[in-house]
């Protein structure tokens, strides 16, 4: 099937990186390197106007994402203006900087959802990670009170070296916050992660023992809490459907307005992106530069081109491919059908003891 803009499927989510600023360092973190500065930032009257044209697109969801949202002062009026377009709203939060006062005022604002990310079961561990000391009490904290003020809760624990050993304390922890949803995945290399890769990097035995460990947890804890796990790609044979498809599933506004397939797609060189300032969201969604480029399958080479995968995986990640590749139209090399699956190889086992290079605002 090739698709073009026209004939897209309406996107279902839309992650709304409110601000690039963050006081947490994370060596994983998936803002890019070069991050947009405040100054640069949409205003809210621009984020209601974007919801209301990502509601009459068919967006049902938006992910209210950052750095740390909650730097915004204005995050109770975004909150009330995703309300008002009718979108179910999420946050992602470091829960750093945000209060149990400011979160009660996102909640009378109709924030539907919370989900905080915690970097491990361990406090000093986990603030280590971090870069922030003190951190993981304030997420316990702010876990407390989304539960008290009656929000549904997931808790997101980013998985590599340090804390891939305590991924069972990790969904009993989540557990005993109060938790619907626990999101268990592993580090994605780009952006931070592909700088502190070998320091991040997990041996093929730890990723499997964790694999095994959270299928156990899954059946144990059945009816209790939801599991999701997202595998490490250089370990899986075949590759990830990357964002559910290139222009099929969903867009992500950055803090400037440019929109993006995915947020680390402009690592590609050459992809142009129109943005929120200048375009109408379904002239983007149907139109933009970007997203045509590797909408469909007509833009693949061999193997992919031939393969009979190619609908269910959409030839992989575009950003993995050129990263790795060199190549953003070559077939995921993690897919062990790609002729560079033995740069994957190689990269896995190249594994450091090396201090964190962390993510700066
Ligand atoms: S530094 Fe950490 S908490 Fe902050 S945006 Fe990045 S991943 Fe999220
Ligand atoms: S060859 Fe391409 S389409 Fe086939 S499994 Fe590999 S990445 Fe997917």
């Amino acid at each position: 099937m090739s698709t073009n803009g026209a004939s897209a499927p309406a996107p279902l989510g839309l992650l709304a990186e409110l601000t690039h600023r963050c006081p947490l360092g994370c060596p994983y973190c998936s803002n890019p390197l070069a991050l947009d500065p405040r100054s640069d930032e949409l205003d809210a009257a621009t984020w209601a106007r974007v919801f209301r044209e990502a509601s009459a697109l068919g967006v049902l969801q938006v992910h209210l994402s950052g750095g740390e949202p909650a730097a915004r002062r204005d995050l109770p009026e975004i909150v009330k203006a995703a309300r008002d377009a009718n979108l179910y709203s999420n946050l992602i939060t470091s829960a750093v900087g945000l209060t149990a006062e400011g979160l009660s005022k996102l909640a009378d604002a109709g924030l539907d959802h919370v989900q905080i990310s915690i970097q491990d079961s361990e406090p000093a561990s986990a603030d280590h990670i971090a870069g922030y000391k003190g951190a993981s009490a304030r997420k316990h904290a702010l876990a407390a009170e989304v539960v008290r003020l009656g929000l549904p809760l997931t808790v997101n624990v980013v998985v590599h070296r340090a804390n891939i050993a305590r991924v069972e304390a990790m969904v009993e922890m989540a557990l005993a916050l109060g938790a619907t949803r626990v999101e268990i995945a592993h580090v994605q290399y780009y952006g931070w992660a592909l700088k502190n890769r070998a320091a991040l990097m997990p041996s093929r035995a730890q990723v499997e023992e964790a694999v095994g460990i959270v299928e156990r947890l899954r059946q144990a804890h059945r009816g209790r809490i939801v599991i999701d796990a997202v595998i490490p790609d250089y370990y899986a044979r075949f590759p990830k459907p990357c964002v559910g498809g290139w222009g099929r599933r969903s867009l992500n506004v950055t803090p400037a307005g440019r929109v993006l397939p995915c947020h680390a797609a402009e690592v590609i060189p050459g992809l142009e992106f129109w943005n929120v300032r200048a375009h109408t969201l379904a002239d983007i969604w149907r139109s933009s530069p970007a997203f045509e480029a590797f909408r469909g399958t007509d833009w693949m080479q061999e193997p992919c081109k031939s393969c009979a995968l190619k609908e269910k995986d959409f030839g992989g990640c575009r950003c993995q491919a050129f990263l790795l590749a060199g190549d953003a139209r070559a077939a995921d090399p993690v897919c062990h059908l790609s002729p560079h699956h033995a740069t994957v190889e190689r990269l896995a086992g190249e594994r450091a003891d090396a201090a964190y290079a962390y993510r700066h605002s």
